[in-house]
């Protein structure tokens, strides 16, 4: 079986379930109980596999775990309550004071924030334009340990110099960390560019029908940790690749707590089963709208990688099985970008990402009003700037919502 999705689908069923059941049910209990106490005593010490309480591991979460690890191709997946959960964990459990990191300029709002928190900890973060490898190389110090990119940046869509990073990380030993949310796996595998740790926000596309909050991180097995000086000695045991990934769940999640829900890992592991279904019709509809507004003339400007103008649409085409289902556009100055929101009937004025429903934001107004008017400017960030998640309505139905929102 090889293909995304009969893997997904099938992906449970590779492991025993309780009463030939066709998905893993939501296990809701803490503790685990053993009959002889020699057992709990030797999963606590690592030498049998098993449960002992909610916080570090449980059945259905487990079972996500496991499908995360297909769909990326990776060794190992740790969930987490949210993506800002594994983000934040991960750094946590793996950087020390003095320690550097490389970052994509173009991030995530909340993940800027807590880059920002971590530099007040002494863990110093460089924030560098990602579509340019010289910019990155040139960041990287000897104090440098781990470079943080995302695929396609949200909302102005540059695409990450994903594959030249990759190889500048190999060769100068640095932890390669890939925020995968905007692409999910079944856009783009980061293991294809040498990356270590992929994140996702299950949250967005994989979970699909915002319904559930959630995050991931997967170890892909390209990094040596044995090369990792913060790596304690309790962890540097067995095989050096999982190393990295067993400290993140001890120091990081069993450590910190942020453990995700059975229930939320239920409703995650069934939206999971459509993404390719679900993200190929977003990616379709998104090229449709974007192509219409681009043709606009109360349009200034669309960003979508799926654009032959777009700064990145060769790298696009070259990486992504679609160029993603957000994009962004700038409305002409006579048109109120208020009066323009509150027209529509059927796009939902929303944040979040990855919806089956089409969500407009107003970017500089909402997301990214915190980090202030040069900051937005650095990142090419207008006041009339509207992100758009496209859902899975009828495309013809999105499209008389814009024309009603044009007036
Ligand atoms: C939403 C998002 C996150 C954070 O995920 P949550 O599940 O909302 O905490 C991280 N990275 C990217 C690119 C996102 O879009």
């Amino acid at each position: 079986m090889k293909g995304f999705t009969s893997r997904i689908v099938h992906q449970d069923r590779t492991a025993d379930i309780e009463h030939g059941s066709v998905h893993k049910p939501v296990h809701t209990s803490v503790a685990f109980g053993y009959e002889d106490a020699r057992d709990l005593a030797a999963v606590f010490q690592g030498t049998s596999a098993g449960y002992t309480y909610g916080r570090q591991v449980n059945p259905t979460v487990d079972a996500l775990e496991a499908k995360i690890t297909v769909m990326e191709q990776g060794l190992k997946t740790i969930c987490f309550s949210t993506g800002m959960a594994a983000i934040g964990t991960a750094f946590f459990a793996l950087l020390r004071p003095g320690d550097h990191v490389v970052s994509s300029a173009y991030l995530f709002g909340n993940t800027n924030s807590l880059f920002n928190t971590f530099d007040t900890q002494g863990i110093s973060v460089t924030f560098v334009d990602a579509t340019d490898i010289d910019a990155v190389t040139a960041a990287v110090t000897p104090q440098t340990k781990l470079v943080f990119v995302e695929t396609i940046a949200n909302p102005r869509t540059q695409v990450t110099a994903l594959k030249e990073i990759g190889a500048l990380c190999a060769d100068r030993g640095l932890v390669y960390v890939v925020d995968n949310t905007m692409t999910s796996p079944f856009l783009f595998q980061p293991t294809t560019v040498g990356a270590s740790l992929v994140v996702n926000s299950l949250t967005k596309y994989i979970a699909g029908h915002g319904n559930a909050l959630g995050g991931a991180i997967t170890e892909m097995g390209h990094f040596d940790w044995s090369t990792f000086p913060n790596i304690y000695d309790t962890y540097q045991k067995g095989d050096p690749q999982l190393w990295g990934i067993t400290q993140i769940r001890k120091k990081g999640l069993r450590d910190f707590g942020a453990a995700l829900a059975p229930e939320s890992a239920h409703h995650i592991a069934i939206g999971a089963e459509t993404l390719a279904l679900r993200q190929t019709r977003q990616c379709e509809t998104a090229q449709t709208l974007c192509e219409y507004l681009n043709d606009h003339a109360k349009v200034e400007r669309v960003y979508y990688p799926g654009l032959a103008d777009h700064a990145e649409h060769a790298r696009a085409a070259e990486l992504f099985r679609f160029p993603g289902a957000l994009f962004s556009f700038e409305l002409t100055p006579d048109l109120d970008i208020w009066e323009f929101l509150n027209r529509f009937e059927l796009i939902i004025n929303s944040t979040n990402l990855g919806d089956n429903r089409t969500l407009a934001i107003p970017v500089a107004h909402t997301i990214y009003h915190e980090m202030g008017a040069e900051r937005r400017a650095s990142m090419g960030i207008a006041d009339s700037l509207i992100r758009i998640s496209v859902g899975i309505e009828d495309v013809d139905d999105l499209i008389d919502d814009f024309e009603r929102a044009f007036g």
